[in-house]
């Protein structure tokens, strides 16, 4: 349900980003958890990505980032709480540059593990990181910062 707050938001946010809030943005692969979003958005660049955290800051509304949707532990899914925003990477999958010398590889985050691994061994290298998941795990996802309590 799109509270008056979200509708407030969306107004403030870059033009064509927001998508429907869809079962698939609110889910996870052993349905053990089962999240909900006031809004969705899938930024198609950096500054799109800023244009969104700042918006959502001003709001004050929570932001939950989602790649592939594939972790188990229900990090992607905002279960309880006041509705966040889902920010997903979908649409940024570009590998942007490869340096095969340097051994260096810049790619969006929503480029999924297996696309990393296909990029890397077109130059000739391996990106060791392989998972049963990898044709949908986003990069983003992978490289995600961990909190450690
Ligand atoms: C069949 C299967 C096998 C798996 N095998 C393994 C395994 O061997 N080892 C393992 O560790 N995991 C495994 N997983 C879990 C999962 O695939 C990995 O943790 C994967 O890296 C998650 O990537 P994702 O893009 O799907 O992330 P998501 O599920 O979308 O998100 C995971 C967390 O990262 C955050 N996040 C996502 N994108 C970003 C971003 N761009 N910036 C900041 N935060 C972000 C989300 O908010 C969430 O908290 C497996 C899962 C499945 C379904």
């Amino acid at each position: 349900m799109l509270e008056a707050a979200d509708g407030r938001l969306a107004a403030r946010l870059p033009e064509g980003v927001l998508r429907p809030v869809q079962e698939r943005y609110l889910d996870e692969p052993r349905g053990r958890y089962h999240g909900q979003a006031g809004l969705v958005a899938a930024p198609r660049s950096v500054e799109e990505v800023a244009a969104v955290v700042r918006a959502c800051a001003e709001a004050r509304v929570g932001i939950v980032p989602r790649g592939g949707g594939t972790g188990l532990v229900g990090g992607q899914v905002m279960e309880t709480g006041p509705a966040p925003l889902v920010l997903s990477l979908e649409r940024m999958v570009a590998v942007r540059a490869l340096w095969p010398e340097e051994n260096v590889l810049i790619a969006e985050a929503g480029v999924t593990l297996a696309g990393v691994r296909q990029a890397a061994e077109g130059v000739g290298r391996v990106f060791p990181l392989s998972l049963a998941s990898q044709g949908t795990a986003a990069i983003g996802g992978a490289c995600r910062p961990m909190r450690v309590e």
